[in-house]
């Protein structure tokens, strides 16, 4: 018997209407069997939290959220906070729960769905069945080192100043959470950084080199240089199955990764947190998209990327490998019969609304327990 306790913060936007979506999804899951339930709680983040509280989110919402196994996040913001103070901001619940449960390694996918490689900026050869992950260092580098500021010199000239700063303990942690992940996928990873120009590269290498030596013989590292990185992605993505970097280069080549196949609306996210001494990490699942004020409340949002960051929430937190392959496997199958939301919409193939793709994935559920 399995419990899970699952916050869910559908925040704004779009973010209420696709999580319902994935509330079905736990609900179906619910009434499977008994070996299996989600707990779920609900609460406000982000514009929605403001208005009922006046917080991005309340000190109780954070209280759940430490408790529970895993955070289902949706989207905040939008153009009625635009006028919010900094602090009171949608965007400021979202980096409190990111900072409170110590979110350090950002998850990033890149799956490509064979019925959508023609989305793709790049040959269908190069990119169908592509599923590789970026795990993005989130927490320190070059955005949060210090000295970080501008200096007047006084001569009509300024000096501005970023500090790319990584301690050993910082590359330990998130190389261990890569060669875990990889040991359930390929058994590949690949350390991308720039020891030739940066002595922060070289402690990288050195860290990565020493864990791998020591705790994951099993596993495959190559070291690779962060610009040849992005250069191997857009040429041959296929050869990758994990790659480790830090915060800078991995907001990049996540990027690049991502747009390998196609649409915002496909794509997932998932943000873990150290493991405590039971061995469970805090985590947040979330879609990479944002709260599309241009689209909400019309029945047009894709809820795939935030399905799909549910999946992850099903291997990573819950470590049900079956149950997340069967829902990747249904939003597969949906594709396949050609039913596409606005985003990802195509020539000759069936336009549907949020809750008629909600409902397909349900269908196909179904039928891949049958
Ligand atoms: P966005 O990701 O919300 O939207 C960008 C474009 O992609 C829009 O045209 C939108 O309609 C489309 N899009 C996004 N997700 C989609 C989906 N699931 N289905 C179909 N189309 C989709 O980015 P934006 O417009 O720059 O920002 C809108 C608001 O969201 C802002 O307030 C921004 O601050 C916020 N935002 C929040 C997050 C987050 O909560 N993690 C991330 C990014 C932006």
């Amino acid at each position: 018997m399995s419990t899970f306790d699952l916050l869910i913060l559908p925040g704004d936007g779009i973010g209420t209407e696709i999580m319902v979506e994935v509330n079905r999804i736990i609900e179906w899951f619910n009434k499977q069997d008994n070996s299996l339930t989600f707990n779920c709680e609900q609460d406000l983040v982000g514009g929605s939290a403001y208005d009922a509280h006046g917080v991005a989110i309340t000190d109780a919402a954070m209280e759940k959220a430490l408790k529970a196994d895993a955070v289902i996040f949706g989207a905040v913001g939008g153009p009625k906070w635009d006028d919010v103070s900094y602090e009171a901001r949608p965007e400021a619940g979202l980096l409190r729960l990111r900072k409170d449960l110590g979110l350090f390694a950002n998850l990033r996918p890149a799956i490509c769905y064979p019925a959508l490689a023609d989305s793709s900026s790049l040959k269908r050869e190069l990119v169908e069945g592509l599923d590789m992950l970026i795990v993005r260092e989130l927490t320190g580098g070059v955005y949060f080192g210090e000295p970080k500021e501008i200096t007047d010199l006084g001569n009509g000239q300024k000096r501005a100043v970023d500090t790319q700063l990584y301690e050993t303990y910082e590359i330990d942690r998130i190389a261990r959470v890569a060669f875990d992940l990889a040991g359930k996928r390929g058994s590949l990873v690949h350390s991308a950084e720039k020891r030739n120009v940066m002595k922060s590269g070289v402690l990288w290498n050195e860290v990565v080199t020493n864990i791998h030596k020591e705790s994951y013989p099993n596993i495959k590292l190559e070291h690779i240089l962060a610009d040849n990185c992005a250069m191997q992605l857009v040429r041959n993505p296929k050869q990758f199955d994990v790659i480790v970097t830090d915060n800078l280069f991995g907001d990049v080549l996540s990027d690049v990764a991502a747009m390998l196949t196609g649409s915002l609306g496909m794509l997932p996210s998932a943000s873990l947190g150290a493991k405590d001494e039971s061995g469970k990490a805090k985590a947040m699942y979330e879609p990479v998209h944002g709260s599309a004020p241009d689209i909400a409340g019309k029945g047009l949002a894709n809820p795939i990327a935030m399905i799909a960051s549910f999946a992850m929430a099903l291997r990573y937190t819950c470590d049900l490998t079956a149950e997340a392959d069967m829902v990747e496997k249904a939003i597969a199958n949906v594709l396949d019969q050609g039913l596409r939301t606005g985003d990802i919409m195509q020539t000759g193939k069936q336009q549907v609304t949020t809750s008629d793709m909600g409902t397909a994935i349900l269908n196909e559920l179904e039928d891949l327990v049958a």
